[in-house]
């Protein structure tokens, strides 16, 4: 009986996997291998979820594959893993995206549209590339459940957010403020922190030192300052100098100008273009309370352009003298606030100069460098101008360069939480490590409180009502509450979003007058940070989420660092005060060819169904597994996905497709045979032990998400120990025709070792393994279960480790190695059988060699293996050298091993080499007309007398090798020959060979 349905030679494994998809999806093998496990301990994943506005690339698919790798692995370890997909629905992405359809380019032109409308499209738009999401997540094998996934716009999801922002309002740290915050012009909206932190550009700006003249001075005084942002001087109103530094009063006679007395920090005077005499030194403190007159005619509230005094102040660039706009920084906000100082804001919300200063009205502030530098020189301003590299923020989203804007938002106080975050952190496992207080922990070491209002349209609308009549707040927590506190009558299935919300009036406990919400919806960081609670509508359902919480595990791409695992973070902290996940893993990016990094806008995604189309998931996986740390940035490549399919996948199938073709033929029941391994040969003892050290290292990698070393070590493996080692000096085992101990122990140990591997591999090519595993166990078992995934991981059993026998063995290769080298040294190639080789070490080596001196022998191609033995009292190094002279061997060493081969040829060893030479050239001609492995020949040939002798001495040796019932000499007319006869000339060294095959044939002339 045959157990094994026999395979192609070649794989075809896009085809094999689009039938394993199918078996899945019959089988719910997914769901299968997660119910299995219930009532477990749990592993709890949260998946960062997508936006499926636009199509998955091959850096989602990346991540993807990482998740689902870890998450399988964990279930065949025993875990119980929930796996819930999730879609990130809110926010300026699907905005921007909506206004690009529809043309607009500002929050009017969308008012004028129809908030509702806008919504509408937004809300159709997230799903719009849903189905290749879908579709590209089931075909690269990733198991998740994309049937009831969690999406951030639905009532259940804001309701649960809105629970959360109440939490945060009740302790206080939900306030609104007014600060200067960076500010997107396009988008018209205020950005967060963490947002900034993503879009940092280096960018070329102009360096402008600009001269302030001091009033009440006889002569022509000036503060020189420095600035990069010449629009801002339209905000000014303040000079500000460091008190304790000492200031130069220099003067200066610029080219073909005037004689002038500039004032800037003494440490500074390197900025002077000119020659220069110091003719006064002052501390800032004098400074202090000088007045000067105002650059440009620009309408100012209060007190303005006088120089102050400020501790933040640096003499690192620039003059020490620093230009105040309280309109557009921080710092000047501030400080101006402190000293009541006016204000004033020339730019409005689109970024626009305003009739405030009307040679500019209408111009984008970055678009009117040039002008405000003219303007400047026209007034005698200007002391020089240069160019400035820096690092700017742009926005994330739109590319727009930010602004910084005084503006209204509402905030949560971070800044107060700081030491929860930096305590939550230090719980947390970080991959790679360095992330954890180098990149993320100097983030939240300088956190500022996040500006979580959006003054925007598509989002979850923030949760606040402000009394017209009383001024006071109010949050509200849930459906019910607003319900319960509304005016007018809100539906049970009242969609949560604006416009419907904004009609909400709600009545005032203190006054009783209406409250109204607050226009602006919230950031979609904060969504996304909610999900472990929020996707399972906590607290209004599933009140047993404290079980999910901390999720063990979770991996997105390195940008988001300052994303969505610090919005995990921010929000947990914010309302439990614990850490939201106990490890996380960062992954690099998916750069293209070139090292430029995908992206839609630069053009050079690569389409990920062109890969499963035509190199397939298994291949792309294990491409993305091998290829480096999971944290380094990967060079996209078709080409390189290639090589992986033909180096693993390929030498994995061709090693299972040896196992099946053998079986096959013997019948091999692994069943009916049971043999210790003890009883079994070194050789089979040694791929066993080599298998569970490798479970070993594959296991302890894996646990530390070291993924690209427990995958190398298994290509290794498959590769070096299994394929090139152990099947290849094992073949002869699998071709005794008739009943043998030695056979059945080759069998069972392949067959053992293959479904080892395919379990130890499902995580990582799950089509691949699954494809064997159903052939070579489902097949012929009743008892097993139905699928590679619903198996146990392989542990590791360390009695079956021999350390010993792998270092025999890796001793003994290394050994072969070196005698190859020195074959080739000598100019004779590996089929050329050779006399003998010695073997000189000590005596310990020498055990350890001596139990493997079989293999050394085949290896190298030598009659005889001997051992010499060395003097008691002379090192084995001496012997060695001796004999090295005398017998004229070549010798080569490995370690303190020594090794002489005797390279002199006499006749019969070179008519030996001559006919294994001539046995290759006719297997390869086997292989070309593709021959079964069991069929017969004919061989016809010719060729000289050294040929012919050679062939009759050794013909029996060649039927054998090659499977021909007949050699004939003579040559043949090919057109007399039937179909199926193949011929060819060879050159072997300096002879010219005829040879011809034919299957089955008895030939004639
Ligand atoms: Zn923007
Ligand atoms: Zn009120």
């Amino acid at each position: 009986m045959v157990y094994f349905r026999s395979e192609a030679q070649k794989a075809n494994f896009v085809k094999l996997e689009e039938e394993i998809l199918g078996q899945w999806d019959r089988e719910k093998t997914f769901e299968r291998s997660v119910a299995r496990r219930e009532g477990c301990e749990k592993f709890v994943f949260v998946e960062g979820p997508p936006t499926a506005n636009g199509l998955p690339h091959p850096g989602h698919i990346l991540t993807r594959v990482m998740k689902d790798l870890v998450l399988r692995y964990k279930t065949m370890r025993g875990f119980y893993v929930e796996r819930k997909a999730g879609w990130d629905t809110h926010g300026l992405p699907v905005e921007i995206e909506v206004e690009k359809e529809l043309g607009t380019n500002s929050k009017r032109e969308i008012e004028e549209y129809g908030i509702e409308k806008f919504n509408r499209k937004c809300r159709e738009s997230v799903f719009r590339y849903e189905k290749e999401w879908v579709n590209a997540t089931k075909r690269v094998g990733f198991w998740i459940d994309m049937d009831s996934p969690y999406i951030t716009f639905d009532n259940g999801y804001i309701e649960s957010v809105w629970w959360s922002l109440k939490e945060i309002w009740k302790k206080g740290l939900l306030y609104k403020g007014h600060k200067v915050v960076p500010y997107c012009p396009r988008c018209e909206t205020t950005l967060s922190s963490h947002e900034v932190a993503q879009g940092y550009e280096d960018v070329e700006d102009p360096s402008i030192y600009v001269k302030f003249k001091l009033k009440q001075e006889k002569e022509s005084v000036f503060m020189l300052a420095w600035t990069t942002t010449p629009w801002t001087l339209f905000g000014n109103i303040a000079l500000a100098v460091h008190p304790e530094h000492t200031y130069a009063k220099v003067k200066v006679k610029p080219e073909g100008g005037e004689e002038e007395i500039l004032i800037l920090a003494e440490a500074r005077l390197d900025a002077l273009e000119d020659e220069y005499e110091i003719i006064e030194r002052l501390r800032g403190k004098e400074l202090e309370g000088k007045e000067y007159e105002q650059l440009f005619d620009v309408p100012v509230e209060g007190k303005s352009h006088t120089v102050i005094n400020a501790d933040f102040v640096t003499l690192e660039e620039g003059t020490g003298v620093v230009h105040i706009a309280p309109a557009f920084g921080e710092d000047d906000y501030g400080v101006c606030r402190e000293k009541g100082l006016g204000f004033s804001q020339p730019v409005n919300s689109e970024g626009r100069f305003t009739n405030d200063v009307p040679l500019l009205e209408g111009i984008f502030v970055k678009d009117a460098d040039k002008l405000i530098i003219e303007m400047m020189k026209q007034r005698g301003v200007l002391y020089k101008e240069g160019r400035y590299l820096h690092s700017y923020p742009f926005c994330w989203r739109c590319g727009s360069p930010l602004l910084y804007y005084a503006r209204e938002s509402w905030f949560i106080a971070m800044k107060s939480l700081r030491d929860n975050l930096i305590a939550n952190n230090e719980k947390i496992n970080w991959y790679p490590s360095h992330l954890k207080y180098g990149r993320f922990g100097n983030f939240i070491e300088n956190i500022e409180d996040w500006a979580l209002s959006r003054e925007r349209f598509w989002g979850t609308p923030l949760n606040i009502w402000i009394c017209t009549g009383c001024g006071k707040g109010y949050c509200v927590g849930s459906i019910k509450e607003l319900k319960d506190k509304a005016k007018n009558f809100v539906p049970s299935d009242l969609d949560l979003h604006r416009p419907y919300i904004d009609e909400v009036v709600l009545k005032c406990d203190e006054c009783g007058g209406e409250m109204r919400r607050v226009k602006d919806v919230i950031d979609c960081w904060y969504d996304s940070g909610t999900a472990p609670f929020a996707q399972w509508h906590y607290p209004y359902e599933n009140e047993e989420f404290r079980q999910n919480f901390p999720a063990d595990f979770i991996t997105e791409a390195i940008d988001q660092t300052r994303g969505w695992f610090y919005s995990l973070l921010a929000v947990s902290t914010a309302i439990f005060d614990a850490p939201p996940y106990l490890s996380v893993l960062s992954m690099g990016h998916i750069l293209d060819e070139k090292g430029v990094k995908m992206s839609k806008s630069k053009g050079n995604v690569v389409d990920i169904n062109v890969i499963f189309n035509n190199e397939g998931a298994d291949a792309l996986r294990w491409y993305f597994f091998t290829t480096g740390p999971p944290s380094d940035d990967i060079r996209f490549s078709e080409h390189a996905i290639l090589e992986k399919q033909k180096k693993f996948l390929n030498t994995l199938w061709n090693s299972y497709f040896f196992f099946v073709t053998y079986a096959t033929i013997d019948e091999f029941d692994p069943k009916k045979k049971e043999i210790v391994i003890e009883k079994r040969s070194a050789m089979d003892r040694w791929i066993i032990s080599r298998l569970n050290t490798l479970t070993k290292d594959v296991v302890y990698a894996i646990e530390r998400f070291e993924i690209h070393i427990a995958a190398r070590k298994v290509e290794d493996f498959v590769i070096d120990d299994l394929s090139n080692w152990y099947i290849r000096r094992s073949r002869r085992r699998f071709w005794i025709v008739e009943e043998n101990f030695d056979k059945d122990c080759a069998y069972l140990t392949l067959y053992e070792v293959l479904v080892s591997l395919c379990k130890l591999l499902a995580p990582f090519v799950p089509f691949i393994t699954e494809h064997i595993y159903q052939n070579i166990v489902r097949t012929n078992s009743e008892d097993e279960l139905g699928s590679v995934h619903l198996c146990d991981y392989p542990s590791p059993e360390e009695s079956l480790i021999d350390a010993e026998l792998e270092d025999s063995m890796d001793m003994v290769s290394r050994l072969v190695e070196a005698g190859r080298r020195a074959r080739s040294d000598a100019g004779i190639k590996i089929r050329q059988p050779l006399k003998e080789v010695a073997v000189v070490c000590s005596k310990g080596k020498r055990e350890k060699v001596a139990s493997l001196a079989g293999m050394l022998k085949d290896e190298l191609n030598v009659k005889e293996v001997k051992f010499e033995e060395s003097l008691e009292d002379i090192t084995a190094k001496a012997v060695a050298e001796t004999l090295a002279e005398e017998r004229k061997f070549k010798k080569v060493e490995v370690d303190d091993v020594s090794l002489f081969l005797d390279v002199t040829l006499d006749k019969s060893l070179i008519e030996e080499g001559l006919v294994r030479d001539l046995v290759r050239r006719i297997q390869g001609m086997r292989k070309d007309l593709d021959l079964d492995y069991t069929a017969k020949i004919g061989i016809m040939y010719e060729g000289d007398e050294e040929v012919k002798e050679a062939i009759n001495k050794l013909s029996d040796y060649i039927c054998e090798e090659t499977l021909a019932v007949s050699i004939e000499e003579g040559m043949p007319i090919s057109e007399s020959r039937g179909e199926g006869f193949y011929e060819k000339k060879w050159k072997i060294g300096k002879k010219e060979v005829y040879l011809g095959i034919e299957k089955n044939s008895n030939f004639y002339i």
